[in-house]
């Protein structure tokens, strides 16, 4: 929760606030600050004070005696505990933070070099998505339609798909990690698109949104530079759409070999304000929730917002088909998937960021879909659905199957996590590196 909030920036820390947030503040910290104020300190003679420690000491550890039962527990959630506790929690973990900042800091360890299985030109598309859960996509078997498009388009829904976490850091560490759930949260490792750029693959990143791990890549864009670049001829700037900007000029340089990623990291459902997440054209589902503080909505305005919101990103991905269709004759893959879930009131609970041993399904039910240009499947013999059944499709198959898609191999490649392994590519002979 430190590291968000170190994180966080104007547009979401201000999305957060409400004029009831002043009050708050007047009434539970500047009055009592006052009050506090004008109590005088009166000074307590030593042996007093020596008194209340013996005291204190003898009653502490009388009760702690009484309690043998729970020290093992205590102590094997010690951790935890410590950083419960208000307001020791706040210092504790800012330095947790800090420390771990620091070391992350320090140079990614390289992994190993890279084999190309071919010399053809592949294009993938990797969509990162926000706060979307599985369980409002029609798509997942959801009963209200929010899937219109990509139901058209033809997607591969993989089932049984999970977030490693419930925050989008943690989330898009294992996305693009090579160990993926497992990596240590000092990572060190450099992430999969400095791998790919660093072995000749044209690496693209987008971002609506932020959290991502440093990076080396070609082209690194946040929403910012994007309408630097546009200069006000965005289209729909203030959504999502705007990562699309001259995509299409871009991708259509994908040939004679060349192999290019896009990764387009969304704001996608980020709350509190899901109104703010797509233009007005798109508010099918009404009435909707317009306020910060999201318990004074209904459930049913809740949900018809955040279901507003997922329609966008259904309008997106069909946008990035249809973008991919357009490059004739190439081979191209979009890969969809949500950083994590969403709670929307179920039990009390709102947005994400549970601890993830007791989060609820919904912040870790994630969406994962897949689209293959013609040429891909065929080129890769996959054309029958991918998905095996009742196989789980976590975050860690991110990093292998954008790797498979390339044809690309090395030492830390798993094929096992690579949704696109066919066993052609297990025959082929190896090329040299290509820098
Ligand atoms: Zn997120």
């Amino acid at each position: 929760m430190m590291g968000n909030v170190f994180n966080t920036n104007l547009s979401e820390a201000s999305g957060f606030s409400h004029p009831k947030l002043l009050l708050y503040l007047v009434f539970f910290g500047i009055v009592p600050a006052f009050i506090l104020r004008t109590i005088k300190v009166t000074h307590t003679p030593r042996s007093k004070r020596l008194l209340f420690l013996v005291a204190t000491l003898l009653l502490g550890s009388t009760w702690i005696y009484a309690n043998a039962q729970s020290w093992l527990w205590i102590d094997k959630n010690a951790k935890q505990f410590g950083g419960l506790i208000l307001p020791w929690s706040y210092i504790v973990n800012s330095a947790r933070y800090y420390d771990q900042t620091t070391s992350s800091r320090q140079e990614q360890r390289l992994l190993p070099d890279i084999r190309f299985t071919d010399t053809k030109s592949v294009v993938v598309v990797l969509v990162i998505g926000e706060s979307a859960r599985a369980q409002d996509f029609s798509l997942y078997g959801y009963q209200r339609e929010t899937n219109p498009r990509l139901k058209k388009a033809g997607v591969t829904v993989m089932p049984n798909a999970t977030s490693c976490s419930t925050y989008t850091t943690r989330s898009l560490q294992c996305m693009l990690s090579h160990l993926g759930d497992a990596t240590p949260i000092r990572g060190g490792y450099e992430p999969l698109t400095s791998y790919l750029y660093r072995h000749g693959v044209e690496v693209m990143w987008r971002s609506n949104n932020f959290g991502e791990p440093r990076m080396k890549v070609s082209s690194f864009q946040k929403a910012d530079d994007i309408r630097k670049e546009c200069q006000g001829n965005c289209y729909r700037e203030d959504y999502d759409e705007l990562l699309l900007y001259k995509l299409n000029e871009h991708l259509r340089s994908a040939q004679g070999g060349k192999k290019i990623l896009v990764v387009l990291h969304q704001s996608g459902s980020h709350g509190p304000q899901y109104f703010k997440k797509y233009p007005p054209e798109f508010e099918t589902f009404k009435p909707v929730c317009r306020t910060v503080e999201q318990k004074k909505c209904s459930s049913a305005e809740l949900i018809n917002t955040y279901d507003n919101t997922i329609l966008y990103t259904d309008f997106l991905l069909d946008k990035v088909i249809a973008l991919l269709k357009s490059l004739d004759n190439t081979a191209s893959v979009m890969m969809y998937m949500s950083d994590h879930g969403e709670s929307l009131g179920e039990n009390g609970l709102y947005l994400h960021g549970i601890p993830y041993s007791i989060a609820p399904a919904v912040q870790k039910n994630i969406p994962f879909l897949i689209w293959m240009s013609d040429k891909f499947a065929e080129r890769r013999n996959l054309v029958n659905p991918l998905p095996v059944k009742n196989q789980e499709y976590s975050q860690n198959y991110i990093f292998h199957s954008v790797m498979g898609a390339f044809g690309l191999v090395s030492d830390v490649y798993e094929k096992d996590k690579d949704i696109f392994h066919s066993a052609a590519v297990d025959q082929v002979s190896l090329h040299p590196l290509k820098r």
